[in-house]
């Protein structure tokens, strides 16, 4: 294989991901810049297993790990730059903090509820991801993909299907990065939304133990939050998994939870509020590898 990457084998993905569970990537391979990803990507095996990884915010990786190949692309893709008069171009590695932080700099604004997030662009897209209103789709003018035979397409947002922390494009594509089309504004408005934006966020969040962020989608005309604390689950513990006593829609890793312990919570709470309130709670949180017993 020809590639300048970097290949770790066996890495713990614990160490990537959010909550701090997770075992180990048969591979691990964290590309120099795209056209050394698209090597790569060509001279994969096509049956390998291929799994994405931004922050790992929103995955919840089995204790058995993944037993095949993960790109990372935070500290990878990373490049950022203004194209236009009203455009920034971003590679999927780059944090969401980062790009909300930039905009704001440029005087453009629309991006500011990203700074709270987690996670990286290619997470973002992935995911529609989106806070207090905004959502990363609202602001996509296009975006590059790249598919396992390693060839990059530009795709403009009507060829995906766009929902609710549901993104629905072509199979076996990856974002590789965007374009996205903002609002002229002005840097201290955005710069002073986006510490608001995040003392809101401190309030509201358990701070300080790792955590996936809210589990469950919110369904239509509801919160997941408030169907779990009505079914009186906050508190609730499987492990050092826990749902959060201050935001009911999260689970925190109180100590030493491992995925299962969370993964077994998680169905609790399903199951729980099913029984209570007759509604089948959907998660947001990305299951990945194997959970045989
Ligand atoms: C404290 C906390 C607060 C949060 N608050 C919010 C919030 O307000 N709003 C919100 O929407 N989310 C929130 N989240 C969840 C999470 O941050 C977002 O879903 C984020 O977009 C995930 O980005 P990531 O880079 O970490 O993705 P990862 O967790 O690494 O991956 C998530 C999914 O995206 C896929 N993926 C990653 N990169 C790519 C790519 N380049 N191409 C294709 N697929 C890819 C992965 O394979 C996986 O299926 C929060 C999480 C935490 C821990």
């Amino acid at each position: 294989m020809n590639f300048r990457g970097e290949l770790r084998w066996d890495e713990p993905l614990a160490r990537h991901t959010s909550w701090r569970v997770g075992g180990p990537a048969r591979r691990l391979f964290r590309p120099a810049d795209a056209a050394d990803l698209a090597a790569f990507l060509r001279g994969l095996d096509p049956t390998e297993p291929v799994l994405w990884l931004g922050l790992g915010s929103n995955l919840l990786v089995s204790d058995a790990g993944f037993s095949g190949t993960v790109i990372q692309t935070q500290g990878c893709l990373n490049n950022l730059e203004r194209i236009g008069e009203q455009g920034v171009r971003a590679e999927s590695g780059v944090s969401c903090a980062k790009i909300a932080r930039f905009a704001a700099r440029l005087g453009l604004t629309g991006m500011e509820f990203l700074a709270g997030i987690p996670g990286t662009l290619g997470g973002a897209l992935a995911m529609n991801a989106g806070a207090y209103g905004g959502e990363t789709w609202g602001w996509v003018q296009r975006v590059f993909t790249i598919d396992r035979r390693g060839e990059i397409r530009e795709r403009p947002p009507a060829d995906f299907r766009i929902g609710y922390r549901r993104v629905q494009g072509a199979p076996g594509e990856w974002f590789l990065e965007a374009k996205l089309e903002l609002k002229p504004g002005d840097t201290l408005a955005s710069l002073e939304r986006i510490r608001d934006l995040l003392e809101r966020r401190g309030h509201a969040q358990p701070i300080g133990f790792p955590s996936c962020g809210s589990v469950f989608r919110n369904p239509p005309g509801d919160y997941a939050a408030r169907l779990i604390e009505a079914a009186g689950l906050k508190g609730l513990r499987v492990g050092d998994a826990q749902v959060s006593e201050k935001h009911a829609n999260f689970i925190v890793n109180i100590g030493t939870a491992n995925a299962w312990d969370i993964a077994r919570l998680i169905d609790q709470v399903q199951s729980e509020v099913a029984r209570i309130s007759g509604v089948h709670l959907t998660p947001e949180v990305c299951r990945v590898g194997g959970w045989e017993p």
